[in-house]
């Protein structure tokens, strides 16, 4: 069966030796599909690059019995502008990580595309800070594959604000600091007023308006330290691409992270 729809190449897998080159996308249509690239008629001079990393493109695809064939490619929009910066190359090649771990399968998958075009177009214009669009993409995209935090209120007592917020990066919860003591071991970090508040906009507001706030660089560095514990907690996993983003700088590990390998200088193989 022959069907067209739009998607973001999210990964080239160009095994040496193997016959056909495939590409990993996330589609609108069908979710996260892996297909091969070799038989597409017009992967040609012009629209070559329409299935390389990071182009968004209307795919014809026919579906094998087990896997997809590109038939046809026409680029809608490719982001050009993110592969000439290390730093925002290495975010995108991480958010394109995360959405083949977190997007369905074999379902449409409109919101995450909609959410990583998005976080790619604020990352290449440059006018939002990227620890901020990286906080964006992890919430939303946990939240959208049902990792949702409870940041409504302290889980103990119902208080929507105190003198001190806690979070539970392991339970996704908040609890205030008079009820902190009845749940120990659950891993309780402070959460500032400032944190909560950005989190709670990234997580509550509307899609339109989620990249949306402004904040200092000092609550910058805690809500990506904050959203980044929340998401390898969660996941129970590590990501090639974010100990490869925090391995371009010390200064950007000390930014924000907790998952640092700093001996890998290049980008990770086929991410
Ligand atoms: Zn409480």
């Amino acid at each position: 069966m022959r069907q067209t729809t739009d998607a973001l190449i999210i990964r080239e897998n160009n095994n040496i030796g193997e016959a056909d080159r495939f590409v990993t996308a996330l589609t609108r249509d069908f979710g996260v599909v892996r297909a091969s690239a070799r038989g597409a008629r017009n992967i040609k001079s012009r629209n070559a690059s329409a299935t390389q990393l990071l182009s968004y493109s209307r795919l014809t695809l026919y579906r094998g019995r087990e896997k997809y064939i590109i038939d046809d490619v026409e680029p809608i929009r490719i982001f050009f502008e993110l592969r000439s910066d290390i730093e925002k190359l290495a975010l995108s090649q991480y958010f394109c990580e995360l959405a083949g771990v977190l997007a369905p399968r074999e379902e449409p998958a409109e919101d995450f595309l909609r959410l990583m075009l998005n976080a790619l177009h604020f990352l290449g214009n440059g006018k939002r800070d990227p620890r901020q669009i990286k906080a964006v993409a992890e919430l939303r995209m946990l939240a959208l594959a049902g990792f949702m935090p409870d940041l409504l209120a302290c889980a103990g007592c119902g208080a929507f604000e105190g003198e001190e917020m806690w979070f539970s990066a392991r339970e996704g919860l908040l609890l205030c600091s008079r009820c902190r003591a009845s749940r120990p071991g659950i891993g309780l970090t402070p959460m500032p007023g400032n944190v909560l508040a950005a989190m709670r906009h990234i997580v509550y507001s509307s899609f339109e308006s989620c990249f949306s706030f402004t904040m200092s660089d000092e609550g910058l560095a805690l809500l990506m330290r904050q959203t980044e514990s929340f998401l390898l907690s969660q996941l129970n996993r590590g990501f090639k691409t974010l100990d490869f983003y925090h391995s371009l700088s010390p200064g950007m590990a000390d930014r924000g992270g907790n998952s640092v390998a700093a001996e890998q200088k290049s980008p990770p193989a086929g991410s």
